[in-house]
């Protein structure tokens, strides 16, 4: 049984898969790797998917679709034949036939799929996509964002050096950026942001509107049939543009020729206005990393889109860095879903890698606005961009005296007040009747790397009711073994035993410590602390790393400073001796004594 990759693309799908020792497109049964994500209808021959589909986008845009990935999760419907349609289930049509050309191709069924979706994509989205593959007959075990399957590719084709990245994924209908690092085997996400609604598309239709504007033509007042001829000669002239830096556009409307020029400068002027919106998300992105442009080494540009020159020019304006554009950015991210298709069926070629990924939305809970306006509004738990798997449990109060019960409403998004953000569920809880403020829950989130929210509310008699959200299409098994496996991360580094014992030695030394180096212990124990609750792996791993070495120092110099409270007298000789020495006895009681009152003490 096989599994492969999938990049369900806004525009073009492809897929990929591990085989014989090497990373392969599937080719579809034109020989072509890249399938459009295209869907039509004809009267009494049923449905066409993939080029056939596109083809027809241009004669009869009536009854064909594209681009409905940039509408995944909400309730846009399209209109094919006679019933309505859901991104989703446009979306399963496409992932059905991908998975066809991948069984006739390998000569095997397919039962597993990697997809990948784009990092921004919320909970709904993402659940969508998973019951598209469902629908297809294809079992998700793991969606992946898609710059972390860019990220992958891209540490596969250069080597396996520490690098800090940005990895700029400009496709038909969406720009993700994410904020990478790689170091050892691992590729972690530090910070996603995104626009659902920024891409090549976006270049199209401001090349259709400077082109309607030079001929003097009212995009209101055009047809459909068009509109759409002009989009697909603005698409053609960008993509020429980007290999001979000059198109000429030229189309009959309404019975007349109309012309205009495009080259690398006018483009440049008419992207101004997305070029501002990029600008912003960078912004966001190193914000969140708490980084600056100096500490990236690459700007990893992947997505059909990036080819653009102008594109480019902006990038190494912003940035003061020429960006990396790896060969084929239209199938970077199919690649990468491919080598961890190959991961998962642990293909012995593959060193075994850790990708993780950021949670790219705030997760909360609605609370009473304390202004006393009626609003609710959100208590974030788990911040976005916190790396998964994440957990966090924070305490609760009532706010009516001698109330029975709290009801606990999920939500996910940035915005202030609860009803700005999505809804995901809830769960009410019996509490003790008290006055306001006395009696409490306790509620924990935990975000796993399936990107499966669990939320736990436990009231002060111990009673615990919860939740699983995100996964509606989870069988009971899958659903026990993922609550089992979140069992185990709902410890974070701070409470884990290790690192709690490793910090009580810290705060002894620090206790039997005065002056100077009681200061340096103290910044130390503030340095583990802040790592260890950060939240993120390489800076906990440092946190850990730096503490082990320096309990090490600190036994070291311990052992100076006995040497000269002790006039020079090694003090591991000194314990041989005291079996001749009935002195020595006494003294080493008398330090083990003091000892053991400052564990009183502690
Ligand atoms: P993707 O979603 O990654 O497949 O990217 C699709 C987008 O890339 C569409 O907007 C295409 O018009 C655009 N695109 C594809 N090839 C080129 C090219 N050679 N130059 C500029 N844009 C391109």
């Amino acid at each position: 049984m096989a599994i492969i990759g999938i990049d369900l693309g806004t525009t073009n799908s492809l897929a990929a898969c591990w085989r014989d020792g090497r990373l392969e497109l599937i080719p579809g049964e034109d020989g072509n790797v890249l399938f459009p994500s295209a869907v039509g209808y004809v009267e009494g021959e049923g449905f066409l998917v993939g080029a056939a589909a596109k083809e027809r986008l241009l004669t009869n845009p009536g009854d064909t679709v594209a681009s409905f990935k940039c509408f995944m999760g909400t309730a846009k419907e399209y209109r094919l034949g006679s019933r309505m349609y859901t991104p989703m289930e446009l979306s399963a049509m496409v992932l059905e036939r991908l998975k066809r050309n991948a069984e006739r191709v390998l000569q095997e069924e397919v039962e597993e799929a990697i997809v990948t979706v784009p990092a921004y994509f919320n909970d709904k989205q993402r659940s969508d996509t998973k019951k598209a593959a469902q629908v297809a007959g294809l079992r998700v075990e793991r969606l992946i964002n898609e710059p972390s399957a860019a990220a992958l590719a891209y540490r596969m084709a250069v080597g396996e050096e520490d690098r800090t990245l940005i990895v700029f994924d400009f496709g038909g209908g969406t720009l993700d950026l994410s904020y990478v690092e790689c170091f050892d085997n691992v590729i972690e996400i530090v910070a996603v942001a995104g626009d659902n609604h920024l891409g090549g598309d976006d270049i199209d239709r401001a090349i259709q509107s400077h082109f309607c504007k030079v001929n003097g033509l009212v995009e209101e007042k055009l047809s459909l049939e068009e509109l759409a001829r002009i989009r697909n000669l603005a698409e053609q002239s960008k993509c020429a543009l980007s290999a001979s830096g000059q198109a000429d556009m030229g189309l009959t409307v309404g019975g007349r020729v109309c012309r205009a020029q495009l080259n690398e400068d006018i483009l440049f002027e008419i992207c101004m206005p997305l070029f501002g919106k990029m600008k912003q998300l960078f912004l966001h992105l190193l914000e969140d990393a708490d980084s600056r442009v100096s500490q990236i080494d690459d700007l990893v540009m992947v997505g059909g889109s990036s080819r653009l020159g102008v594109v480019k020019r902006f990038l190494s304006e912003l940035l003061g860095k020429e960006p990396v554009v790896l060969d084929e950015t239209d199938r970077v991210v199919a690649l990468g879903a491919g080598i961890y298709a190959g991961i998962r069926r642990r293909g012995e070629e593959i060193r075994d890698m850790l990708l993780t990924d950021v949670c790219p939305f705030t997760l909360g809970i609605g609370i009473r606005n304390r202004s006393g306006q009626d609003k609710n509004i959100l208590s974030p738990m788990i911040e976005r961009n916190s790396t998964l798997p994440a957990s966090c449990r924070n305490r609760f109060v009532t706010t009516s005296d001698y109330q029975r019960e709290i009801l606990v409403k999920i939500y996910q998004g940035e915005e202030y007040y609860v009803d700005d953000n999505v809804y995901l569920g809830e769960v009410a809880i019996e509490v003790a009747l008290k006055p306001a403020g006395q009696a409490w829950v306790d509620v924990q989130f935990t975000y796993d790397i399936n990107g499966i929210l669990h939320v736990s509310v436990e009231n002060e008699m111990g009673e615990r009711r919860q939740i699983l959200l995100a996964n509606q299409a989870l069988s009971e098994e899958e659903l026990e073994r993922y609550s089992k496996e979140l069992e185990k991360i709902m410890r974070p580094p701070m409470e884990q035993p290790e690192n709690q014992e490793m910090l009580a030695r810290f705060l002894a030394y620090f206790e039997n410590s005065t002056g100077e180096r009681r200061e340096h212990i103290g910044a130390m124990i503030d340095y583990i602390t802040q790592g260890l609750c950060s939240g993120r792996k390489k800076t906990v791993r440092n946190a850990i790393e730096n503490a082990r070495a320096w309990l090490a120092m600190l036994e070291e110099t311990q052992d100076t400073r006995e040497e000269r409270l002790f006039d020079g007298r090694d003090f591991y000789d000194w314990e041989e001796e005291e079996e001749d020495q009935e002195d020595g006895e006494a003294s080493r009681s008398g330090l083990e004594e003091e000892q053991e009152e400052n564990d009183d003490a502690r």
